[in-house]
Protein backbone atom coordinates (compact mmCIF):
# COMPACT_ATOMS: atom_id res chain seq x y z
CA UNK A 1 0.00 0.00 0.00
CA UNK A 2 1.73 3.39 -0.72
CA UNK A 3 1.03 6.21 1.41
CA UNK A 4 -1.75 7.70 -0.73
CA UNK A 5 -4.26 4.60 0.30
CA UNK A 6 -4.53 5.21 3.73
CA UNK A 7 -7.98 6.17 3.49
CA UNK A 8 -9.79 2.60 4.32
CA UNK A 9 -12.73 2.16 1.65
CA UNK A 10 -11.13 4.19 -0.71
CA UNK A 11 -9.16 1.40 -3.24
CA UNK A 12 -6.74 3.50 -4.65
CA UNK A 13 -6.94 6.54 -2.34
CA UNK A 14 -6.26 9.81 -4.23
CA UNK A 15 -3.89 7.56 -6.72
CA UNK A 16 -4.73 9.76 -10.38
CA UNK A 17 -6.34 12.68 -8.81
CA UNK A 18 -6.04 16.19 -8.48
CA UNK A 19 -6.47 19.19 -6.06
CA UNK A 20 -7.30 22.32 -7.96
CA UNK A 21 -7.83 24.89 -4.88
CA UNK A 22 -5.28 25.54 -2.24
CA UNK A 23 -3.84 28.39 -0.15
CA UNK A 24 -0.83 28.44 1.47
CA UNK A 25 0.82 31.01 3.84
CA UNK A 26 0.97 33.59 0.49
CA UNK A 27 -2.69 34.57 1.53
CA UNK A 28 -4.80 32.82 4.22
CA UNK A 29 -3.71 29.23 4.23
CA UNK A 30 -1.49 27.52 7.01
CA UNK A 31 1.31 25.60 5.06
CA UNK A 32 3.85 27.44 2.87
CA UNK A 33 3.90 27.01 -0.56
CA UNK A 34 7.09 23.99 -0.26
CA UNK A 35 4.88 22.20 2.53
CA UNK A 36 2.01 21.86 1.02
CA UNK A 37 3.58 20.74 -2.40
CA UNK A 38 5.10 17.93 -0.10
CA UNK A 39 1.46 17.01 1.80
CA UNK A 40 0.12 16.93 -1.82
CA UNK A 41 2.98 14.31 -2.60
CA UNK A 42 2.68 12.58 0.53
CA UNK A 43 -1.02 12.03 0.41
CA UNK A 44 -0.69 10.78 -3.68
CA UNK A 45 -2.11 13.38 -5.52
CA UNK A 46 -1.08 14.03 -9.28
CA UNK A 47 -1.41 17.52 -9.29
CA UNK A 48 -1.84 20.72 -7.40
CA UNK A 49 -3.34 24.16 -8.18
CA UNK A 50 -2.04 27.02 -5.72
CA UNK A 51 -5.01 29.53 -5.93
CA UNK A 52 -4.41 32.20 -3.32
CA UNK A 53 -6.81 35.26 -2.70
CA UNK A 54 -5.50 38.46 -4.65
CA UNK A 55 -2.05 36.83 -5.33
CA UNK A 56 0.90 34.50 -6.85
CA UNK A 57 3.55 35.18 -4.35
CA UNK A 58 3.10 31.41 -3.59
CA UNK A 59 3.54 30.28 -6.72
CA UNK A 60 7.08 30.69 -7.28
CA UNK A 61 8.13 28.34 -4.52
CA UNK A 62 5.76 25.72 -4.94
CA UNK A 63 6.01 25.37 -8.38
CA UNK A 64 10.10 24.88 -8.28
CA UNK A 65 9.26 22.50 -4.95
CA UNK A 66 6.89 20.44 -7.55
CA UNK A 67 9.98 20.31 -9.90
CA UNK A 68 12.17 18.79 -7.17
CA UNK A 69 9.53 16.23 -5.78
CA UNK A 70 7.81 15.39 -9.35
CA UNK A 71 4.57 17.06 -8.65
CA UNK A 72 2.49 18.95 -11.20
CA UNK A 73 2.16 22.36 -10.08
CA UNK A 74 -0.21 24.59 -11.61
CA UNK A 75 0.01 28.04 -11.53
CA UNK A 76 -3.34 29.89 -10.31
CA UNK A 77 -5.05 32.69 -8.54
CA UNK A 78 -8.53 33.31 -6.67
CA UNK A 79 -9.68 36.99 -6.49
CA UNK A 80 -13.35 38.47 -5.43
CA UNK A 81 -15.28 39.67 -8.46
CA UNK A 82 -18.69 42.29 -7.88
CA UNK A 83 -21.44 40.41 -9.85
CA UNK A 84 -23.69 43.43 -9.15
CA UNK A 85 -27.17 43.40 -7.04
CA UNK A 86 -25.54 42.82 -3.63
CA UNK A 87 -23.89 39.77 -5.14
CA UNK A 88 -20.45 38.40 -5.46
CA UNK A 89 -18.37 35.19 -6.46
CA UNK A 90 -15.09 34.00 -6.35
CA UNK A 91 -13.39 33.58 -10.31
CA UNK A 92 -10.25 31.02 -10.24
CA UNK A 93 -7.55 31.69 -12.69
CA UNK A 94 -5.31 28.53 -13.72
CA UNK A 95 -1.60 28.52 -15.86
CA UNK A 96 -1.74 32.42 -15.36
CA UNK A 97 1.88 33.39 -15.62
CA UNK A 98 2.72 34.71 -12.28
CA UNK A 99 5.50 37.08 -14.18
CA UNK A 100 2.75 39.08 -16.15
CA UNK A 101 3.11 42.50 -15.37
CA UNK A 102 -0.92 43.36 -16.27
CA UNK A 103 -1.55 40.67 -13.67
CA UNK A 104 1.07 41.96 -10.76
CA UNK A 105 0.02 45.58 -11.50
CA UNK A 106 -4.09 44.40 -10.89
CA UNK A 107 -3.29 42.65 -7.80
CA UNK A 108 -1.46 45.32 -6.72
CA UNK A 109 -4.55 47.42 -6.91
CA UNK A 110 -7.10 44.28 -5.17
CA UNK A 111 -4.10 43.86 -2.16
CA UNK A 112 -4.02 47.77 -1.60
CA UNK A 113 -7.90 47.88 -1.69
CA UNK A 114 -7.91 45.03 1.27
CA UNK A 115 -4.87 47.01 3.31
CA UNK A 116 -7.69 49.45 3.41
CA UNK A 117 -10.33 47.41 4.19
CA UNK A 118 -8.67 45.38 6.71
CA UNK A 119 -7.62 48.92 8.27
CA UNK A 120 -11.58 49.76 8.46
CA UNK A 121 -12.55 46.30 9.94
CA UNK A 122 -9.49 46.26 12.29
CA UNK A 123 -11.18 49.33 13.55
CA UNK A 124 -14.63 48.40 14.11
CA UNK A 125 -13.39 45.54 16.19
CA UNK A 126 -11.36 48.17 18.57
CA UNK A 127 -14.21 50.08 18.44
CA UNK A 128 -16.01 46.88 20.08
CA UNK A 129 -13.45 46.71 22.72
CA UNK A 130 -11.24 44.18 21.03
CA UNK A 131 -8.04 45.90 19.55
CA UNK A 132 -6.15 43.26 18.17
CA UNK A 133 -2.27 43.21 19.52
CA UNK A 134 -0.42 43.71 16.17
CA UNK A 135 2.58 41.03 17.19
CA UNK A 136 -0.60 38.87 17.54
CA UNK A 137 -1.96 39.86 14.42
CA UNK A 138 1.76 39.74 12.70
CA UNK A 139 1.99 35.78 13.88
CA UNK A 140 -1.20 34.83 12.88
CA UNK A 141 -0.39 36.36 9.22
CA UNK A 142 2.46 34.58 9.16
CA UNK A 143 4.12 36.94 5.98
CA UNK A 144 0.98 36.54 3.91
CA UNK A 145 -1.64 38.68 2.64
CA UNK A 146 -3.35 39.88 5.74
CA UNK A 147 -7.25 38.71 5.33
CA UNK A 148 -10.69 37.97 8.05
CA UNK A 149 -9.16 34.44 8.70
CA UNK A 150 -5.92 35.80 10.27
CA UNK A 151 -8.18 38.40 12.08
CA UNK A 152 -10.15 35.53 13.66
CA UNK A 153 -7.26 33.47 14.64
CA UNK A 154 -6.13 36.75 16.36
CA UNK A 155 -9.65 37.36 17.91
CA UNK A 156 -9.23 33.67 19.36
CA UNK A 157 -5.80 34.13 20.74
CA UNK A 158 -7.04 36.87 22.62
CA UNK A 159 -9.58 35.22 24.14
CA UNK A 160 -12.01 37.46 22.52
CA UNK A 161 -14.00 34.25 20.89
CA UNK A 162 -14.01 30.66 21.17
CA UNK A 163 -13.24 30.10 18.00
CA UNK A 164 -12.41 31.20 14.20
CA UNK A 165 -15.89 30.10 13.46
CA UNK A 166 -17.50 32.12 16.43
CA UNK A 167 -15.45 35.16 15.38
CA UNK A 168 -17.12 34.72 11.90
CA UNK A 169 -20.36 34.19 12.98
CA UNK A 170 -20.38 37.02 15.78
CA UNK A 171 -18.27 39.77 13.76
CA UNK A 172 -16.70 39.13 10.45
CA UNK A 173 -18.77 37.26 8.35
CA UNK A 174 -20.56 39.30 5.29
CA UNK A 175 -23.55 41.17 7.84
CA UNK A 176 -22.26 41.11 10.47
CA UNK A 177 -21.13 44.01 12.76
CA UNK A 178 -17.63 44.04 11.76
CA UNK A 179 -17.74 43.50 8.25
CA UNK A 180 -16.73 45.90 5.56
CA UNK A 181 -17.19 45.76 2.14
CA UNK A 182 -14.40 45.85 -0.17
CA UNK A 183 -13.26 47.16 -3.79
CA UNK A 184 -14.28 44.37 -6.12
CA UNK A 185 -13.62 44.48 -10.00
CA UNK A 186 -16.32 43.37 -12.42
CA UNK A 187 -16.53 40.37 -14.15
CA UNK A 188 -15.21 41.52 -17.32
CA UNK A 189 -12.50 43.47 -15.99
CA UNK A 190 -10.98 40.19 -13.81
CA UNK A 191 -11.82 37.69 -16.55
CA UNK A 192 -9.39 39.66 -18.91
CA UNK A 193 -7.06 40.01 -16.41
CA UNK A 194 -6.93 36.23 -16.03
CA UNK A 195 -6.88 35.94 -20.50
CA UNK A 196 -4.36 37.97 -20.77
CA UNK A 197 -2.36 36.67 -18.48
CA UNK A 198 -2.71 33.68 -19.83
CA UNK A 199 -4.82 31.70 -17.95
CA UNK A 200 -8.11 30.26 -18.07
CA UNK A 201 -10.94 31.71 -15.49
CA UNK A 202 -13.56 29.81 -14.02
CA UNK A 203 -16.48 30.07 -11.70
CA UNK A 204 -15.25 29.05 -8.07
CA UNK A 205 -17.91 27.05 -5.47
CA UNK A 206 -21.00 28.49 -7.40
CA UNK A 207 -22.92 27.67 -4.25
CA UNK A 208 -21.65 30.73 -2.41
CA UNK A 209 -23.80 33.15 -5.11
CA UNK A 210 -26.90 31.80 -2.90
CA UNK A 211 -29.09 31.44 -5.68
CA UNK A 212 -32.37 30.09 -5.04
CA UNK A 213 -33.20 27.81 -8.16
CA UNK A 214 -31.64 26.03 -10.39
CA UNK A 215 -33.32 28.44 -12.83
CA UNK A 216 -31.68 31.70 -11.37
CA UNK A 217 -27.96 29.78 -11.26
CA UNK A 218 -28.33 28.24 -14.88
CA UNK A 219 -29.21 32.40 -16.17
CA UNK A 220 -26.51 34.20 -13.49
CA UNK A 221 -24.12 30.93 -15.51
CA UNK A 222 -25.15 31.54 -18.95
CA UNK A 223 -24.64 35.64 -18.77
CA UNK A 224 -21.16 35.28 -17.20
CA UNK A 225 -19.97 32.82 -20.28
CA UNK A 226 -21.45 35.11 -22.65
CA UNK A 227 -21.36 38.53 -21.12
CA UNK A 228 -17.67 37.82 -19.43
CA UNK A 229 -16.11 34.88 -20.79
CA UNK A 230 -15.77 32.59 -18.27
CA UNK A 231 -14.54 29.05 -19.29
CA UNK A 232 -15.16 26.66 -16.54
CA UNK A 233 -17.34 25.57 -13.38
CA UNK A 234 -15.79 24.32 -10.11
CA UNK A 235 -18.31 21.43 -10.08
CA UNK A 236 -16.65 19.25 -7.26
CA UNK A 237 -16.07 20.89 -4.13
CA UNK A 238 -16.59 20.01 -0.49
CA UNK A 239 -20.17 21.58 0.38
CA UNK A 240 -21.64 20.68 -2.11
CA UNK A 241 -24.81 17.73 -2.07
CA UNK A 242 -25.15 15.25 -4.62
CA UNK A 243 -27.57 17.68 -6.33
CA UNK A 244 -25.76 20.76 -6.55
CA UNK A 245 -23.15 18.89 -7.62
CA UNK A 246 -25.02 17.73 -10.34
CA UNK A 247 -27.09 20.85 -11.38
CA UNK A 248 -22.99 22.06 -12.29
CA UNK A 249 -22.28 19.29 -14.05
CA UNK A 250 -25.60 19.93 -15.99
CA UNK A 251 -24.52 23.72 -16.53
CA UNK A 252 -21.27 22.72 -17.82
CA UNK A 253 -22.88 20.37 -20.68
CA UNK A 254 -24.89 23.24 -21.28
CA UNK A 255 -23.07 26.07 -21.75
CA UNK A 256 -19.72 24.50 -23.02
CA UNK A 257 -17.13 24.53 -19.90
CA UNK A 258 -14.49 23.10 -18.33
CA UNK A 259 -15.66 21.40 -15.35
CA UNK A 260 -12.57 21.82 -12.32
CA UNK A 261 -12.64 20.99 -8.31
CA UNK A 262 -10.56 21.45 -5.50
CA UNK A 263 -11.10 21.38 -1.74
CA UNK A 264 -10.04 24.99 -0.73
CA UNK A 265 -7.44 23.60 1.40
CA UNK A 266 -6.64 26.52 4.33
CA UNK A 267 -5.33 24.10 7.17
CA UNK A 268 -6.62 25.15 10.36
CA UNK A 269 -8.49 28.19 10.10
CA UNK A 270 -11.27 25.18 7.88
CA UNK A 271 -9.37 22.14 10.31
CA UNK A 272 -12.81 20.11 8.59
CA UNK A 273 -11.43 20.10 4.94
CA UNK A 274 -7.88 17.70 4.39
CA UNK A 275 -6.11 18.36 1.15
CA UNK A 276 -7.49 16.06 -1.83
CA UNK A 277 -10.18 14.82 -0.17
CA UNK A 278 -12.14 17.95 1.08
CA UNK A 279 -14.84 16.17 3.78
CA UNK A 280 -14.03 12.35 2.89
CA UNK A 281 -14.70 11.63 -0.59
CA UNK A 282 -13.50 14.48 -3.12
CA UNK A 283 -11.74 13.04 -5.57
CA UNK A 284 -10.97 15.43 -8.90
CA UNK A 285 -9.99 13.42 -11.96
CA UNK A 286 -6.55 14.18 -13.50
CA UNK A 287 -8.33 14.20 -16.73
CA UNK A 288 -10.21 18.20 -16.11
CA UNK A 289 -6.38 19.54 -14.87
CA UNK A 290 -5.13 17.79 -18.49
CA UNK A 291 -8.04 19.75 -20.41
CA UNK A 292 -7.45 22.82 -18.37
CA UNK A 293 -4.14 22.43 -19.62
CA UNK A 294 -5.30 21.97 -23.36
CA UNK A 295 -7.23 24.66 -23.29
CA UNK A 296 -4.06 27.63 -21.77
CA UNK A 297 -2.22 25.87 -24.50
CA UNK A 298 -4.69 26.20 -27.73
CA UNK A 299 -5.59 29.89 -25.85
CA UNK A 300 -2.33 31.05 -25.53
CA UNK A 301 0.20 28.70 -27.47
CA UNK A 302 2.29 27.95 -24.46
CA UNK A 303 2.21 27.24 -20.54
CA UNK A 304 4.71 27.65 -18.23
CA UNK A 305 5.64 24.59 -17.51
CA UNK A 306 4.85 22.63 -14.56
P1 LIG B 1 -11.10 37.93 3.18
O1 LIG B 1 -10.12 37.52 2.12
O2 LIG B 1 -10.51 38.77 4.23
O3 LIG B 1 -12.38 38.49 2.61
O4 LIG B 1 -11.52 36.54 3.88
C1 LIG B 1 -12.11 35.54 3.09
C2 LIG B 1 -11.76 34.17 3.64
O5 LIG B 1 -12.34 34.03 4.92
C3 LIG B 1 -12.33 33.03 2.83
O6 LIG B 1 -11.44 32.60 1.86
C4 LIG B 1 -12.49 31.95 3.84
O7 LIG B 1 -11.29 31.22 3.91
C5 LIG B 1 -12.65 32.66 5.15
N1 LIG B 1 -14.01 32.58 5.66
C6 LIG B 1 -15.12 33.19 5.19
N2 LIG B 1 -16.20 32.90 5.93
C7 LIG B 1 -15.76 32.05 6.91
C8 LIG B 1 -16.38 31.39 8.01
N3 LIG B 1 -17.68 31.53 8.27
N4 LIG B 1 -15.61 30.59 8.80
C9 LIG B 1 -14.28 30.45 8.55
N5 LIG B 1 -13.64 31.05 7.52
C10 LIG B 1 -14.37 31.84 6.73
ZN1 LIG C 1 -9.09 31.95 2.08
FE1 LIG D 1 -13.23 31.25 -2.61
FE1 LIG E 1 -10.42 29.61 -1.97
Amino acid sequence: MGRGDRRDGKPGGLRGCVDLHTHTTASDGELAPGALVEKAVDIGLKALAITDHDTVEGVPEAMARGREVGLEVIPGVEISVDAGSNRSFHLLGYFIDPGDPGLLSTLRDLQMARHNRNEMILGRLAGFGMPLDPRILADCQAGGLLGRPHMAQAMVRHGYVASVEEAFMRFLAKGRPAYVEKFRLGPVDAVVMVKRAGGVPVLAHPHTLNLETPLELDAFVRNLVREAGVMGIEVLYPDNSPEFEAQCRFLAGRYGLLMTGGTDFHGSTKPEVELGWGRGTLRVPYGWARALRQRAVSMHGRVRKG
